[in-house]
């Protein structure tokens, strides 16, 4: 297929009756009520227009809009839980294919696994899978897609202990762009489950997911502790220590924010810059405690929230900092570790957060997630030490462009620290970067199964893994 022939493509002309027949969801074009609704995704800040909305509701419906698609030259976005950054589940013009009507989830607590459709939530993942006490580490949103956050690797609360949302799945099932079924496991199509694994939705559309479960609380010792900003330098020192000697049960996110203003949250720190550091401990609540008492003995906390908890309340706890639609741009880059310099830049910058909205976090990796071989999935990063995500927000687009710079300025500052991505928090920052994500090894690995799987680029609205042969 022609690569401008899918540049921008109103239907029209098109014969939306053919992909009508016998669909089981919904198909909503700009006149149809609930477009408008359909065609948001999470990140305010984008807005656009597709000419067909296919809701599916199962695998049939799936493989026929695939189809009409591709027999129409269409440009073609996916669409899981719409939580993409740069909004690539959806399209100017062309066709969206929605899966977030496929919300089926079955839980199998002999086996220990679980298998949910393509436009499961990880809220909703977690509801079923707590009620027996299990979990599948996923994210730290409710409301992020399932499906996107695993095609990309998953970093999750539970990481160091149980490594990545990728490294629990099983098998998938898969929609390819000829529309035909395929299952990708360890044991069948073994080179396409591997690049499924970190290779986002380059391959295909999957329709199922199947997770190992392992066992989670249902209570935790978890939450956040907070310093005013002034400790923040000798804070994060502390930190840098304090995490070489902790046990994998331990995860830990650095955070730095003004102070919203939430019930929890005492009235004089609201818009105060506070430092967090936020812990989830995957094992005994009373070996928990031990392991963060020094962190919780350090300097002049403001703020201790790092208590026993339901694992589900823990999962809830960043929601209301990433609602759906306000404004948001996001750079993002992994460290070796945090040297002076490190924090340095990063205590020099949040002194200068203006938003009330605006927030960074710093994951710790490590564990489980640096245990699995970087070769073994497509995933890139897995020595890193830590993902720094920083995120520019605003309610609207009053004063984004001064949050993008100040964003920007930072990502910047740590450039020299620089050593790979996580290809999940990536804008669309052009093909050097995705190969960054994956190193240059395993991105020619991809592009050939790319060209196995999707010669003509019909799935691209992605970070998208070019077929062509790099010369
Ligand atoms: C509030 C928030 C919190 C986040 N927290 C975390 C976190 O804790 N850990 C983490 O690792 N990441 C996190 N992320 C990043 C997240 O992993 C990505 O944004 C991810 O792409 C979201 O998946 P989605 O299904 O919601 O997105 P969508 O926008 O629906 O899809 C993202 C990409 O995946 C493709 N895609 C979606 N579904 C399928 C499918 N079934 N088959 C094939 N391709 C598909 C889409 O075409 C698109 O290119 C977070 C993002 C947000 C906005």
């Amino acid at each position: 297929m022609a690569e401008d022939a899918t540049e921008f493509s109103p239907l029209g002309s098109l014969d939306v009756v053919r992909l009508e027949d016998g669909f089981r969801g919904e198909l909503l074009r700009p006149q149809d009520p609930g477009y408008e609704d359909a065609r948001k995704v999470w990140n305010g800040s984008i807005n656009r227009f597709p000419a067909l909305i296919a809701r599916c509701a199962g695998v049939a419906d799936v493989i026929a809009a695939v189809k009409y698609a591709k027999d129409n030259g269409l440009l073609l976005a996916v669409r899981g839980g719409g939580h993409s950054f740069p909004g690539l589940s959806v399209c100017d013009g062309g066709l969206v294919i929605d899966l977030s009507l496929m919300k089926g989830i079955r839980v199998d607590p002999e086996a220990r696994t679980v298998r949910a459709q393509a436009g499961v939530l990880l809220g909703e993942l977690d509801r079923e899978t707590q009620a027996f006490g299990m979990a599948v580490p996923s994210g730290i949103v409710t409301h992020t897609g399932v499906s996107g956050l695993t095609l990309g690797g998953g970093i999750n609360w539970l990481q160091r202990k149980y490594g990545l949302a990728i490294d629990q799945l099983l098998s998938v099932d898969l929609i390819t762009a000829e529309g035909e079924f395929v299952k990708a496991s360890a044991s069948e199509n073994p080179d396409l489950f591997w690049g499924l694994r970190g290779g986002g939705g380059n391959f295909g559309i999957v329709t199922e997911f199947e997770f190992r479960l392992n066992p989670v609380g249902p209570t935790v010792l978890a939450g956040p502790i907070f310093w005013p900003i002034e400790e923040a330098r000798n804070v994060l020192r502390f930190y840098r220590e304090w995490i070489s000697e902790a046990p994998d049960e331990l995860m830990t996110i650095v955070s730095c924010r003004k102070a919203p203003p939430l019930p929890f949250v005492p009235q004089e720190l609201h818009g105060k810059l506070v430092m967090g550091v936020l812990c989830c401990y995957a094992g005994a609540v009373e070996e928990g405690e031990k392991v963060v008492k020094p962190l919780k003995e350090f300097g002049s906390p403001i703020l201790d929230l790092c208590v026993p908890k339901p694992y589900l309340a823990h999962q809830a706890m960043f929601d209301p900092s990433f609602p759906h639609g306000r404004w948001y741009y996001l750079r993002a880059c992994d460290v070796a570790e945090l040297p002076d310099e490190v924090i340095d830049i990063t205590v020099d910058h949040s002194l200068r957060i203006n938003s009330p909205l605006t927030t960074f976090v710093i994951w710790q990796l490590g564990g489980a997630v640096a245990r699995v071989g970087e070769d073994e999935t497509a995933f890139g990063g897995r020595s890193a030490g830590h993902t720094f995500n920083i995120g520019g927000i605003t309610d609207t687009a009053e004063g984004f462009e001064e949050e993008r710079q100040w964003v920007r300025n930072f990502w910047s500052a740590l450039k020299p620290y620089h050593t790979s991505v996580y290809v999940n928090f990536l804008m669309e920052e052009g093909e050097e970067r995705i190969r960054q994500a994956y190193g240059a090894k395993k991105y020619e690995r991809l592009k050939a199964l790319k060209r196995r799987y999707d010669p003509d680029n019909l799935f691209r609205l992605n970070q998208n893994i070019r077929p062509d042969v790099t010369v």
